[in-house]
């Protein structure tokens, strides 16, 4: 961790640096990578919880220097209201960054990011045509575009995504090859609250009882989970859909049980196969994924 506090086009903050621009970004990370030393560097859209912070220690843990970003990236939403309803809260995030001690938050403008429009087309073939990628069009291409783009930046040794946004984690790693990084992308498991919610930063816009309430998604995925050893799938995925439809404050968006390296909807399940369910649900104008290995 760093004792240093940067000024130029910098907000302080005391042990750790906090960086608007890609150039003071670079200049740093080249100088701690001139002197040998492994960066590791977890991208988020900010509103942290106790999830994003689980990644930042097992990078803090893994490297000597740990770089977090916080972008709330245009190009992925695919809906302007979502967009707008993103919660932004950097007082509170750069806080809980520097308490658990990263070293260098970078926090840049929409312009700093994409000094020019990014029309780069990424084709991620079936694998963005399911779950998120069908529901969300051109949803993975924006992720594409700004991880490839902070990739660019920050040129970390490794870099940490949650299986929470399992689909994600399948196409960063697409990416990765196909851009023959270098780059070592490390999976990390899914927070989730007492209840068994996923924490999100979209649960910052549940008020307690649909909190309270949203247990039912975890429920029902491992429900779901147990069902498939003595059931079809067909069969699982109806009942899980069911369940959720008739809590009375739940909407499923989908549900696929998915072979989870091709992401191919599974019409059974087959020994010597790993498979995932997945789900997107609606909470009153709330939009929650989540998944559990089945
Ligand atoms: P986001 O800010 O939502 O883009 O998330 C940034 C990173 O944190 C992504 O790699 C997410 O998968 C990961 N993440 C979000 N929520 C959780 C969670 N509950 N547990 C583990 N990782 C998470």
């Amino acid at each position: 961790m760093l004792s240093t506090i940067s000024t130029n086009n910098s907000i302080t903050a005391s042990f750790m640096q906090v960086f608007t621009t890609v150039s003071e970004t670079q200049k740093q990370i080249e100088n701690w990578q001139s002197n040998g030393l492994k960066i590791g560097f977890v991208p988020t859209m900010g509103a942290l919880h106790a999830g994003h912070i689980s990644l930042v220690k097992q990078s803090l843990e893994d490297n000597d220097r740990t770089v977090v970003s916080v972008f709330v990236n245009p190009n992925q939403f695919n809906n302007a209201a979502d967009l707008e309803k993103y919660p932004r809260t950097f007082d509170r995030d750069s806080e809980m960054l520097r308490d658990v001690g990263v070293d260098l938050m970078f926090f840049p403008s929409v312009n700093e990011i994409y000094p020019t429009p990014d029309i780069r087309k990424f084709d991620f073939g079936d694998l963005e045509k399911v779950m998120e990628g069908e529901h969300r069009p051109g949803h993975f291409n924006g992720v594409a575009q700004v991880v490839s783009r902070l990739f660019e930046i920050v040129m970390p040794d490794n870099a940490y995504f949650g299986e929470k946004d399992f689909q994600q984690l399948a196409i960063i790693n697409a990416m990765v090859k196909q851009l023959a990084l270098k780059v070592k992308i490390v999976p990390c498991t899914i927070l989730r609250e007492a209840n068994g919610l996923a924490m999100s930063s979209r649960n910052e816009r549940l008020n307690t009882t649909d909190r309270e309430n949203a247990k039912v998604i975890y429920e029902t995925l491992k429900q779901a989970k147990e069902e498939l050893a003595t059931n079809g799938v067909e069969v699982v995925k109806k009942k899980a859909i069911e369940r959720l439809n008739s809590s009375g404050f739940l909407k499923a968006e989908y549900l696929e049980i998915s072979e989870a390296e091709s992401l191919k909807a599974a019409n059974k399940i087959e020994a010597g196969l790993n498979y995932i369910i997945c789900l997107a649900v609606w909470l009153g104008d709330v939009r929650l994924i989540d998944n559990v290995r089945a």
